[in-house]
C-alpha cells in the first residue's frame, strides 16, 4: 500500500460526521476538545462537510450562522454540493425549509456570501490539517500520547467477555489487551526474532498489537467496512483498549452494544488469523476477503446464538 493510501486511511477514523461529531467533541488533546484542532483545506470539496467540520474558520459553519443551520434541511451536505460544478465557486443553492424572512436571516447570508467569496472548489481530494503538532500533518503517532494519558494500562485491566462469539476470540483479545500475542516487535523484544519486523498486511510500519488493530492502513479498511455494516459512525482509536471500549460510546442500546463488541472481537481474531495465513502459510489475502468472512462469521455465530437462546 502506498504510503499516500495510508494517510487517507488513517483520516478515515477522524471523519467528523453526525453522531461522529459528538463522539469526537468528547476526546481532549491537552484540554482541547480534538474537533477543533482538525481542519479541512478544500480541494474537490467531496468529503468536507460544509456546515459541521471547520474548514473556513477555526469553527464550523453551523455555529458561526446558527439560524442558516436552523433552516437547512440537509445538515450532512458536503462544500462541493454547495459549490457551482461549473465554476468552483459557492453558488447560494441550499435547501431550505423555508425561505430567508427575518433580519438575523439575510444578514447572516450576506456575512456568508463574503466569507466564501474568492473560495473555489478543484480537483484535487479535500485534505484535513492537524492543528496541534509541527508540520500540521495528522498521524497516529503525534496525537496518541496526548491521549493515552489518563488510560489504564495497568495489568489490572480486564476484558469483559463476550458470551455470543466463540471462546478463542475472547481467548485472543483477552491476550491482546495484555500485549501477550506473538507480534514481531513483541517478540524481538524478547530477543526471538531478528527478521524483518515490517507488518506484513500493510507493509508500513512495524508489526505490534496497537499497528495491527489501530494504525495498519489494512485495519482502517476493515474498521472502515464495519462501521458502514453496522451503521455507525467511524472508529476512532489509537490503542487496542479503546477497540475494547468503543462499542460502550456507539451502541444505542443494550442488544446493539453486545453485537458490536462481538464483531469488533471477531475483527481482530480474524485480522490476526489472516496475519498467520499471510507468514505461515504464504497466502495473499485481500481486505476484501477479510471484510467478507468477519461479516459472514459474525452473522453465522449471532444466529447461532440467538437459536440457542430462544
Ligand atoms: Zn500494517
Amino acid at each position: 500500500m502506498a504510503k499516500s493510501d495510508f494517510r487517507k486511511n488513517e483520516m478515515m477514523f477522524v471523519e467528523v460526521t453526525g453522531e461522529g461529531v459528538k463522539c469526537v467533541e468528547a476526546v481532549k488533546v491537552n484540554g482541547e476538545g480534538l474537533h477543533n484542532l482538525i481542519k479541512g483545506v478544500v480541494g474537490d470539496g467531496k468529503e468536507i462537510r460544509f456546515l459541521l467540520d471547520n474548514w473556513v474558520t477555526c469553527d464550523p459553519l453551523k455555529a458561526k450562522f446558527p439560524l442558516l443551520f436552523n433552516l437547512e434541511k440537509d445538515e450532512r451536505v458536503c462544500v462541493n454540493d454547495r459549490f457551482s460544478v461549473d465554476v468552483g465557486k459557492f453558488d447560494g443553492l441550499w435547501q431550505w425549509a423555508r425561505r430567508l424572512v427575518n433580519r438575523g436571516e439575510l444578514m447572516e447570508i450576506e456575512e456568508l456570501n463574503n466569507l466564501l467569496e474568492g473560495i473555489t472548489t478543484g480537483n484535487k481530494p479535500d485534505k484535513w490539517l492537524w492543528l496541534g503538532g509541527k508540520d500540521n500533518l495528522m498521524t497516529v503517532r503525534d496525537v496518541k500520547p496526548s491521549l493515552l494519558g489518563n488510560k489504564d494500562f495497568s495489568n489490572g485491566y480486564v476484558v469483559v467477555w463476550c458470551k455470543w462469539i466463540p471462546k478463542k476470540c475472547n481467548l485472543f483479545m483477552w491476550r491482546a489487551a495484555m500485549d501477550r500475542i506473538p507480534t514481531k516487535l513483541a517478540l524481538k523484544a524478547r530477543d526471538c526474532f531478528s527478521n524483518h519486523l515490517t507488518c506484513v498486511l500493510c507493509g508500513d510500519g512495524g508489526e505490534s498489537i496497537d499497528h495491527l488493530f489501530c494504525e495498519c492502513g489494512m485495519a482502517a479498511r476493515i474498521w472502515h467496512a464495519i462501521s458502514s455494516w453496522c451503521n455507525i459512525p467511524p472508529f476512532f482509536i489509537f490503542s487496542i483498549k479503546d477497540l475494547l471500549e468503543f462499542h460502550e460510546i456507539l451502541g444505542k442500546n443494550k442488544t446493539k452494544k453486545n453485537a458490536l463488541k462481538g464483531i469488533i472481537m471477531i475483527s481482530c481474531w480474524y485480522i490476526w488469523k489472516s496475519r498467520n495465513e499471510i507468514i505461515f502459510n504464504n497466502f495473499s489475502v485481500s481486505a476484501t476477503e477479510i471484510i467478507q468472512n468477519i461479516k459472514s462469521l459474525g452473522f453465522l455465530w449471532y444466529k447461532v446464538e440467538e437459536n440457542i437462546i430462544v
